[in-house]
This record gives C-alpha cells, sequence and structure tokens, in this order.
C-alpha cells in the first residue's frame, strides 16, 4: 500500500506515469490498463519529491492569505471576502453579502513616501481592531445565553490577539479570546466559547471535562474536526 494519498486519472492515451502537485495535492496521470501496484510503488519511489513540492506549494498558499493588499483574501465568518482598500477617515465595512470588506485608511497613505507595505501593515491592523470588536460584541450576545444554559458563569473576559491560541480560562475564572475567531464560522467560535466557559468546573482536558463540553455543544466533534483541517488556511503573521 502506499502511504500517500493520490487522485488517480488514467486515460487510454497515456503510455507513462506521471505526477503533478496542484494546489498541494498529488495528482497521478496513469495509462489505463497499468496495476495499480505498479503505480503505488512509483509513487511511493518519488515520495521524497512528493513532499518536497507539496511542503512548497503549501508555504506559498499561506503567503497568499497573509498578505492584506488591495484585491487580497481575508477570512469572515468562514468565508473568503475580498479586501477592498479606499482612502477616508479610518473605518471598516464589511459587506458580507456581496463579499468583501471596505477598509477606509488615511488619505495621506496615497503619498509617495509610504511603500505599498506600509498600507497593508496599515490595512492589517485596522482589521485587527475591527476584529476584535466584532468579537467582543458577538461574545456581549452569546455569553449570557451560553451562562444561563450552562450555569458556568466566568469573572470576566477579555479578547487579544494571540498567536497560538483561540481561547483560555485561568483558576480565578477569566476567559480570554482571540480576536482571530472572527475568521472562523460562528458555530465554531461557539464551540470555542463553550470550551472555555467548561474549563470554569474542570481546569484540564480531562474525559469529565470533554463530556461536559459535548453536553452543551453537540457539535463538539464536528468543530474540532473542522479547525483541525482548516487551520493552516487561518494564520495570521
Ligand atoms: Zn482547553
Amino acid at each position: 500500500m502506499c502511504s500517500l494519498k493520490y487522485q488517480l486519472i488514467r486515460s487510454s492515451r497515456r503510455k507513462t506515469v506521471a505526477l503533478q502537485i496542484k494546489a498541494a495535492k498529488l495528482i497521478v496521470r496513469a495509462p489505463q490498463n497499468i496495476e495499480l501496484s505498479y503505480i503505488d510503488n512509483f509513487v511511493q519511489s518519488k515520495s521524497l519529491w512528493i513532499k518536497d513540492k507539496v511542503s512548497q506549494q503549501q508555504a506559498s498558499a499561506q503567503i497568499a492569505v497573509n498578505n492584506f493588499n488591495n484585491g487580497d483574501l481575508v477570512y469572515i465568518d468562514g468565508l473568503p471576502h475580498k479586501i477592498v482598500v479606499d482612502y477616508g477617515k479610518m473605518s471598516v465595512r464589511c459587506n458580507s453579502a456581496e463579499g468583501f470588506i471596505s477598509v477606509y485608511i488615511p488619505a495621506k497613505y496615497q503619498q509617495q513616501s509610504f511603500s505599498k507595505e506600509d498600507i497593508s501593515a496599515k490595512v492589517k491592523l485596522l482589521i485587527e481592531e475591527w476584529f476584535n470588536s466584532e468579537v467582543c460584541y458577538y461574545l456581549t450576545l452569546k455569553l449570557p445565553a451560553l451562562y444561563e444554559q450552562t450555569s458556568l458563569i466566568a469573572t470576566s473576559f477579555k479578547v487579544r490577539k494571540y498567536k497560538s491560541r483561540w481561547g483560555s480560562c485561568n483558576n480565578r475564572g477569566e476567559l480570554s479570546f482571540n480576536c482571530l475567531l472572527k475568521m472562523l464560522p460562528p458555530w465554531v467560535v461557539d464551540y470555542v466559547i463553550v470550551h472555555e466557559l467548561c474549563h470554569l468546573k474542570y481546569l484540564n482536558h480531562s474525559t469529565k471535562f470533554w463530556q461536559l463540553v459535548e453536553n452543551h455543544c453537540p457539535d463538539m466533534h464536528l468543530a474540532k474536526a473542522w479547525m483541525k483541517k482548516n487551520q493552516p488556511a487561518f494564520t495570521w503573521s
């Protein structure tokens, strides 16, 4: 058995086996009658080359996600939105129906002394600030209902930017959430909130803890699987 996953496309016109890496996935093109075991062995023999190519493409895909220029994409509520940079009073307006987010930066950025990097850094900062206020607003709406549902009540909560976690809970009952949660679909955000609330009862990841999370969030397994699968698309430099 070959340990690498691939999409096999057979063709009667082909004489040889060929490999292609597209969007960080392996495609194998092969003649119609060639045995699967031969193809598996062939793929296995090229595994170093394949892994190298796949990681190169994954790296460049991440860079694409991390740009904040006019026309680049940013995830909002789990959906890609196009960034539209405009000049005027600093503000951010999201148009989910049309799939874009307008970011207004001061008119001085049109001057030649400002580089493309200066502009994208400013756009990124404004989006982060907007994420922060959006997540705060969502929590203000959502937490009271979840307090009632779970009977677990935090002493306070805050939102800030974290590099490597979505949320946390300490032994004083204070919850913290990552402003980048705004990138995820709301039903996944709800799982993260319930997860942190359940730490008010169990400050660990024991079996009892996971049972409590699942009681209050039946989508827990789906949400965890979704995050594991999609996390690479939500990297933020
Ligand atoms: Zn946890």
